[in-house]
């Protein structure tokens, strides 16, 4: 028992008061970054060998860094994929901490494991894959793609002896994720990227295999499909795509990373069919299922292949698969050792509110992505570049240049009021804006008061 030091827990009270008023605060701070340079003015030499102690440095944090941090879930911040944790799920993530588990084995994180995987269950349960299936939180959708995207290789080796030594094939589109190149080159894999201008569908999946030569044939390990583009929320033909993959006997990835939440919506459901054939599938809950940062998942319809590929040995382990710690390993299926139980948060606050609130409040992304296709038809400077698909949109400013979008995204970003970035035409590169809703408090003035600054 160590003494109770009275700084600590004045120290610990302002944290914990900190992370409440934040938490509750409905119009938080958009941020904005600073240099490095600027930061270092500021804030000087932080780490010391004395100590600055906890009152300084929590004081430089409240009123230096965080401001120079953007908050991700500002209900005008509808750039990039942005996030909505709930209040519960944030709250959990402090217990989280503090309850010091380690979650990577059975034998230490029994209780906790089995609270995430009861989160886990669900998730898997949207998918409607068989019987069997099952997966684990991983730190993100990049992750869980590489996750999967070893377990497929390893697979693919496992059924012929003269693959050891070869590069593994992942075919995948043009729309997929850019993590999808950077894990192929982590596993020193090739890439087949279809061009496609909208969905990526069976057709022309199985015209690009029966183009390849009968070696290259063989040598792809997997397709992946995405379930929601991030790009413009396009979901691929999924039930075309796992059909040939059925017929080639080819590893079916989908990466729902951002999509996966619309899965528990029962209005957009049907545009996943398919998912159910999946190997594996990416869904991020710290993206559209309102989980704090980072939790990602991968789901395995075979997870004796996952722990073929991810299991470790060592002497030091040994203990972990002893009788007496028989249970479920989180680490036998992705590629990290110790981890944090990343997902208790998501399961307290699944706990907490029920699945029904979930739906709810994942809809309402959906919703607003209808109520924004409807204003920006409406108003005379702005057309839609295609309907709005999920919960994103993608529009243009009728006659703006990309540096008229670059200047205008800076402009309402410095200002405080809103961030929304460019991105790009899958066809054509054009250089257009794009909403992705995640916050269901984001409001339709929140959107006409965005659109009312390019005008
Ligand atoms: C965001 C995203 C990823 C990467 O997920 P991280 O959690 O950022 O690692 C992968 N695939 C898709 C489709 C995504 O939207």
């Amino acid at each position: 028992m160590h003494n109770v030091d009275l700084d600590l827990v004045e120290m610990s009270l302002d944290v914990i008061k900190y992370a409440i008023a934040r938490i509750s605060d409905t119009d938080p701070k958009l941020g904005f970054p600073k240099t490095a340079e600027e930061l270092k003015a500021l804030v000087g030499e932080t780490v010391t060998p004395a100590g600055i102690g906890g009152e300084k440095a929590f004081a430089l944090f409240r009123d230096v860094l965080v401001k120079a941090s953007v908050s991700i879930d500002h209900p005008r911040h509808l750039a990039f994929v942005p996030a909505s944790p709930t209040r519960a799920a944030v709250m959990f993530d402090l217990v989280t901490s503090a309850t010091s588990v380690h979650g990577a084995f059975w034998l230490e994180g029994a209780g906790c494991i089995f609270a995430e995987n009861q989160a886990m269950e669900w998730l898997v349960s949207l998918t409607g894959m068989p019987e069997g299936t099952f997966g684990v939180f991983t730190s993100g959708g990049t992750e869980a793609n590489l996750s999967a995207m070893v377990t497929a290789r390893e697979y693919w080796r496992s059924q012929d002896d003269r693959r050891a030594n070869q590069r593994g094939i992942v075919i995948t589109s043009n729309g997929a994720h850019s993590s999808i190149k950077a894990m192929a080159k982590v596993i020193d894999a090739d890439v087949l990227l279809v061009e496609t201008e909208d969905r990526f569908e069976g057709g022309i999946l199985a015209e690009t295999i029966a183009n390849m030569t009968p070696d290259d044939r063989q040598r792809i390990f997997a397709v992946i499909a995405t379930g929601g583009t991030t790009n413009a929320g396009i979901i691929d033909d999924l039930a075309g795509i796992a059909a040939v993959c059925e017929a080639e006997k080819i590893w079916f990835h989908v990466d729902a990373a951002y999509g996966g939440g619309a899965l528990a919506v029962r209005s957009v459901r049907h545009l996943f069919n398919g998912i159910e054939k999946a190997d594996s599938v990416t869904i991020d809950p710290h993206k559209w299922l309102f989980s704090p940062y980072d939790c990602g998942a991968v789901i395995y319809r075979d997870p004796n292949l996952a722990k073929k590929a991810h299991g470790q040995e060592g002497s030091y382990l040994d203990i972990f698969s002893d009788e007496g710690a028989r249970g479920f390993n989180p680490s036998d299926y992705q590629i990290q050792l110790t981890r944090r139980v990343r997902g208790l948060p998501l399961w307290f606050s699944l706990a907490m509110h029920g699945t029904d609130r979930y739906e709810t409040a994942i809809e309402r992304g959906i919703e607003l992505a209808q109520i924004a296709g409807r204003l920006i038809s409406e108003t005379d400077y702005t057309e839609l570049v295609r309907e709005p698909s999920l919960s994103c949109v993608l529009f243009r400013r009728l006659g703006w240049s990309p540096e008229d979008y670059r200047a205008w995204t800076y402009d309402n970003h410095k200002s405080g009021f809103a961030l929304v970035a460019p991105t790009k035409t899958r066809a054509g590169g054009e250089t257009v804006s794009r909403f992705c809703f995640i916050n269901p408090d984001t409001t339709e003035k929140d959107i006409a008061d965005i659109l009312a600054t390019m005008a």
